[in-house]
């Protein structure tokens, strides 16, 4: 008898469940807000992307569906096919003016934004200069593109340069890429900086603000706008998921970055256009973000709220370092964060255990919203005192 060319699967699953690196899926019921229906208990959500709290507006649900009225549930092709729509193009329309770049161009996800554009403008003879804390999607857009690939040590600008100065001589193109909010921890990159350095060694610079887009600058742009680097040239990329509440990718840049995607770009060209709904709920949140900084305004006290109670009630609690609405604390192993997680959930809190090989380190992730109430925040900060006295 050969050997069951599959067996390797469950024995596969039983290391990740001895290591405490088992994941599975909780269930969510009803609109997404500041508190959740989560497995039938209302929890305190701190767990959620979206931070303006756009997802269950009532703008957004009712822009998605006159869209589906008007154009139907599915886009039906690809954008060079059958699928592209006025809508679309609104839309990069709109992310070009909220970055202030010449255009912008929407993909079906963050993820695919950043597989699409590394892999379309870097190939093997080219070099890629990675921070180790990126996101998954950059990392696997780099090995996807065949370049060589050297991981920076997080944010150390001083090693870059150490790298860049010996390698890059050796290569056609160089990229640098990096996340701008760190998604697992919270900090922000060296943007300056490495703009700096992208331009001293002639590199590509392609940041991912993800975490930012809504969330940080004077009018929502991003960590571009807040590090006052509006206008320089380089590649953001950002997602339609987080604070803009719906789904979807995009890159702005220059004209000539966004045709080139269009011709180049696997995970654009190959790929269903993003559906009617998802677009015009993108549109109104984007409107949102730069008709009401009330609620970034109120985002940022909820963080400045939280952070200040901690420092006076839980001094034994040491936050990781974080300039954006993502705060974590460390714990020793995987088993204690799972226990964490599960102490919190307990309490009425949902705030994730994030473990390796997401992250080095085990930690509970939370991450604040515009709209949690001063009630919500103090009842965290309650049951993190009994659970970490
Ligand atoms: C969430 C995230 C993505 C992926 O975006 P999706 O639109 O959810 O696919 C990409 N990069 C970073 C840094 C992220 O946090």
């Amino acid at each position: 008898m050969p050997a069951d060319p599959y067996a390797w699967i469950e024995e596969s699953l039983a290391t990740i469940h001895r290591a405490d690196w088992y994941r599975s899926v909780q269930t969510i019921h009803g609109l997404p807000g500041a508190t959740v229906l989560l497995e039938g208990r209302e929890v305190i959500n701190f767990a959620s992307n979206d931070y303006l709290g756009l997802a269950g507006d009532e703008r957004l649900i009712a822009a998605a569906t006159i869209a589906v009225q008007e154009f139907g549930a599915s886009s039906t092709g690809s954008r060079l096919l059958s699928g592209h729509r006025e809508l679309h193009r609104e839309l990069e329309r709109a992310i070009a003016s909220l970055k202030q770049t010449e255009d912008g161009l929407v993909f079906s996800s963050g993820y695919l934004a950043n597989v699409g554009t590394i892999t379309a403008l870097i190939g093997k003879r080219d070099l890629i200069l990675s921070d180790q804390y990126n996101h998954s999607s950059l990392k696997n857009g780099a090995i996807l593109s065949g370049a060589t690939i050297i991981e920076y040590a997080h944010s150390n600008v001083e090693t870059l340069r150490t790298q860049l100065s010996q390698q890059r001589q050796n290569y056609r193109r160089c990229l640098i890429i990096t996340d701008s909010v760190f998604s697992m921890d919270g900090d922000l990159c060296p943007l300056p900086a490495l703009l700096d350095l992208a331009e001293e060694f002639s590199c590509m610079l392609l940041v991912d603000e993800a975490h930012a887009t809504g969330v940080l600058g004077n009018t929502g742009a991003g960590c571009v706008e807040h590090f006052g680097c509006t206008g320089r040239q380089f590649i953001q990329i950002g997602t339609l998921s987080k604070a803009l509440s719906s789904l979807g990718g995009y890159v702005a840049g220059s004209a000539a970055l966004i045709d080139f995607l269009r011709n180049r770009a696997p995970s654009w060209i190959y790929t269903t256009a993003l559906s009617p709904a998802d677009t015009a709920a993108a549109l109104t949140a984007i409107k949102i973000v730069q008709q009401e900084p009330q609620r970034r305004a109120q985002l940022w006290q909820n963080v400045a709220q939280l952070k200040q109670v901690i420092q006076q009630r839980l001094p034994n609690l040491i936050l990781l370092p974080s300039s954006s609405p993502i705060l974590c604390f460390q714990l020793p192993t995987a088993a204690d964060a799972l226990k964490a997680g599960k102490q919190l959930k307990a309490a009425g809190i949902f705030a994730p255990a994030i473990r390796p090989p997401t992250v080095p380190t085990s930690r509970i992730r939370i991450s604040l919203m515009a709209t949690h109430e001063p009630a919500h925040i103090h009842k965290l900060v309650e049951i993190l005192a009994q659970l970490f006295p």
